[in-house]
């Protein structure tokens, strides 16, 4: 019975640091999914191509910007 007691009490703590952690990574996806205003064409087609490298593709300008945002 003290065995299961000590074990819920740890996973407890697992899951809500994995909450925090999951919660953190959706919040960045979603922001990587939405579309950025792209400097140029002031126009929403910049899509992430790779870390920090952004490209719009409605006027094909590629830059460099922040990992996972173009700006700010
Ligand atoms: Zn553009």
């Amino acid at each position: 019975m003290g065995r299961t007691k000590k074990v819920g009490s740890t996973g407890r703590y697992g899951v809500r640091y994995g909450l925090k952690l999951r919660k953190k990574t959706l919040e960045v996806e979603s922001k990587q999914k939405k579309k950025h205003i792209c400097p140029f064409c002031k126009k929403t087609g910049v899509k992430r191509i790779a870390a920090g490298i952004w490209e719009c593709n409605k006027c094909m300008n590629k830059f460099t910007g922040k990992a996972y945002f173009p700006g700010d």
